[in-house]
């Protein structure tokens, strides 16, 4: 990044706006991640990003109204960009019976042409959906004309080697699912900016071919993410940048093991922390996830985030996260240790 700094300032190696869609070089590094995790995604179908909430609020540019179906509690972009767009959404709940992981069910019967937004590694609760969870959305979606919206931003935290980490694992997936993601978690973009979505060249949705759409609205509304940063990303993607930031993973997901720990000696139930950097907990005593926020900071002084910021079904529940140091960590357990 330093070095892509100084050619931007010199007359010979400045470049002015960058191609709309990403440069080739970050575009190659995408598909070669995606390979890397036996998928294949031609470069061409990739879009790279300011980040993957700009994209999930902005792909409802090239939607039009639909109905939209949105697994509860989730990521609050999903919700509040279909809201500003005047779409009917209906909530899938997650609970503990389904492990906050929903199906398709009964409720989504008749459902035709609707827009499903799946998050996994989900935030705020951590899960993550299995292959055959994710077939079940895919044949849904197919079945029902409907279009996936699948957010990866937290792909790289997934560990078990049975998890998919991609919506393009799953047959049939090109015909109904946009990816988006996001150097956000895994690299640590969150100032830089960056993230990519995948449209792929098959994908209709209502007859209208959503990938030469997509290419129009970027064109139309975006001018590109800044070289410096494309270069940055290209770096992230390197074998040298992929093993500095699979350590740097790794001490986040050390954080979450002494969370969980932690959990598990007090009977706590939750989801997440294995896959995910987020633990997401049973508030104690059926306390409300605002009383359970008062109560850490006053008696602990932790913060963490409650649970119905996340939607109605997140009532009740805490969601805390492992993007700390390790000394943190490890006093924050001590203090939740005695207090709990
Ligand atoms: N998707 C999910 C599920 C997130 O939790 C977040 C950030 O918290 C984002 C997307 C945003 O990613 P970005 O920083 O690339 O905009």
């Amino acid at each position: 990044m330093a070095k892509a700094v100084a050619e931007m300032g010199n007359i010979d190696t400045f470049k002015g706006y960058p191609p709309e869609y990403g440069y080739d070089f970050l575009r190659s590094r995408i598909a070669d991640h995606y390979r890397s995790i036996r998928v294949s995604v031609p470069e061409e179908d990739i879009f790279v990003s300011d980040g993957a909430k700009s994209d999930l609020g902005n792909i409802v540019d090239i939607l039009g109204n639909n109905d939209v179906i949105i697994p509860d509690p989730v990521y609050p972009v999903y919700v509040d960009s279909n809201i500003m767009s005047g779409n009917k959404i209906t909530l899938v709940p997650g609970n503990r019976d389904n492990h906050f992981l929903p199906l398709p069910d009964d409720s989504l019967k008749g459902s035709k042409g609707a827009v499903i937004y799946l998050c996994s590694p989900n935030n705020p609760t951590g899960a993550v959906y299995t292959r055959e969870g994710l077939e079940a959305w895919v044949r849904f979606a197919n079945e029902t004309g409907s279009l996936i919206i699948f957010d990866s931003a937290y792909e790289a935290f997934i560990t078990d080697p049975d998890l998919p980490h991609s919506i393009y694992e799953i047959e049939g997936a090109e015909l109904c699912a946009i990816e988006i993601s996001s150097f956000s978690k895994f690299a640590g973009f969150t100032g830089l900016r960056c993230g990519w979505t995948i449209v792929p060249e098959e994908l209709e949705s209502k007859g209208v071919h959503l990938k030469k759409l997509w290419s129009r609205r970027q064109a139309t509304k975006f001018n590109g993410v800044s070289y410096p940063v494309q270069r940055a990303a290209e770096a992230a993607l390197t074998d040298e940048g992929i093993k500095a930031l699979r350590e740097n993973i790794d001490y986040y997901r050390n954080n979450a093991k002494l969370l969980t720990e932690l959990f598990d000696k007090k009977n706590i139930y939750y989801t997440g922390g294995k896959n995910s950097p987020y633990v997401w907990i049973k508030c104690p005593g059926d306390m409300s996830g605002w009383d359970f926020f008062d109560y850490l900071l006053k008696e602990a002084q932790i913060v963490g985030t409650p649970g119905e910021g996340f939607g109605d079904s997140g009532a009740g529940y805490f969601r805390i996260t492992s993007f700390g140091t390790l000394e943190n960590t490890i006093k924050a357990c001590e203090r939740l240790d005695s207090l709990l």
